[in-house]
């Protein structure tokens, strides 16, 4: 029998079947993901065949699908192991504020470029609408420019009263979107809207330690009710960011990458290099300068995630 594994505890898994029946499975053997030493081999979001053994009445996993893509969190204690928080990800969404509290440009940036390390398209929900003065929507209009010049889908929604959360709901019909944002931004509301029947509060993934020896993730996807799943995530900085390679950062920049084939040398770095197709679309003003900032923090290794 194949399924979707809704939920895991690190020794069990829900998994739905295509009809909706739900079983718990555990896993027998040792799935190895090539490259990557994990604490736990199968995460929400997989796809798998299980077994029924009769004689005890559980259900056991046997195979593993291919991934199309999967996020990580870097263990804290063994820091070469990795725990997958989930896989195939149809999209993620971060949930941003322009005030009480404001959602840094840097802070955004990282969370795209992490989208596209991870291979999940990303969109932006700018929510409590609400709030906005007209200076405000002057502001929302300028990032909403910056971010769907890039080809990042922008939204603006009130969580507290309401507005276009249909077109969110839209959205996210038939397809694993991931939700993230720092705290305060009304990530829960917003989630809370879409699940009215979820308490959220008793749903964060949380971490337990078994037998002292990994910390296990414990991560959940929640059903929607016109079809398709929400997972839930903390701030990105605890989703441990893939390792970038330096070299590789601009690939993760879509107007970069689309243009660091002119660069003159092919290693460029888009720092000072003469004959730089990023530094000349910079000036130009068809990059926009807080993207590159962007760039050039993430490159130094500073952190851009408060
Ligand atoms: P989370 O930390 O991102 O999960 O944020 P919460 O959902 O807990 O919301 C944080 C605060 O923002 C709470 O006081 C909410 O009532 C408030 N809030 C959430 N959405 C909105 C909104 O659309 N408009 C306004 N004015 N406040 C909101
Ligand atoms: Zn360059």
């Amino acid at each position: 029998m194949q399924g979707l594994v809704t939920k895991s505890t690190g020794s069990w898994y829900q998994v739905v079947t295509p009809e909706g029946e739900r079983y718990d499975c555990r896993i027998k053997g040792k799935f190895r993901i090539k490259g990557l030493t994990t604490t736990n081999p199968v995460a929400v979001g997989d796809v798998v065949d299980f077994e029924m053994e009769p004689e005890q009445g559980t259900a056991v996993i046997t195979n593993l699908h291919p991934r199309k893509n999967y996020i990580i969190r870097k263990s804290i204690n063994l820091s070469k192991q990795a725990q997958i928080i989930a896989a195939n990800l149809d999209q993620a969404i971060l949930v941003v504020t322009l005030a009480s509290p404001r959602t840094s440009l840097g802070f955004i940036d990282r969370f795209l470029v992490t989208a596209e390390a991870y291979d999940i398209p990303a969109r932006l929900v700018f929510n409590k609408l609400d709030l906005f003065s007209d200076e405000g929507l002057e502001v929302l209009q300028a990032y909403k420019d910056i971010y769907e010049n890039i080809g990042y889908p922008c939204h603006e929604v009130s969580a507290l009263e309401g507005t276009n959360i249909d077109d969110i709901k839209a959205l996210l019909k038939d397809k694993v979107t991931l939700f993230s944002g720092h705290s305060g931004v009304g990530k829960s509301s917003l989630i809370n809207r879409l699940l009215p029947d979820l308490d959220l509060r008793t749903h964060e993934i949380s971490e337990w330690s078994d037998k002292g020896m990994h910390t296990t993730t414990f991560a959940e996807m929640f059903d929607l009710p016109g079809g398709g799943f929400i997972i839930d995530t903390p701030g990105i900085r605890e989703l441990g960011i893939i390792d970038i390679e330096k070299q590789e950062l601009g690939h993760f920049f879509p107007e970069m990458r689309e243009r660091m084939h002119n660069c003159r040398f092919n290693n460029c770095r888009h720092i000072n290099e003469p004959g730089c197709a990023v530094l000349e679309a910079l000036e130009e003003g068809v990059i926009e300068p807080s993207r590159y900032d962007s760039y050039l923090s993430i490159y130094n290794g500073n952190d851009t995630r408060a």
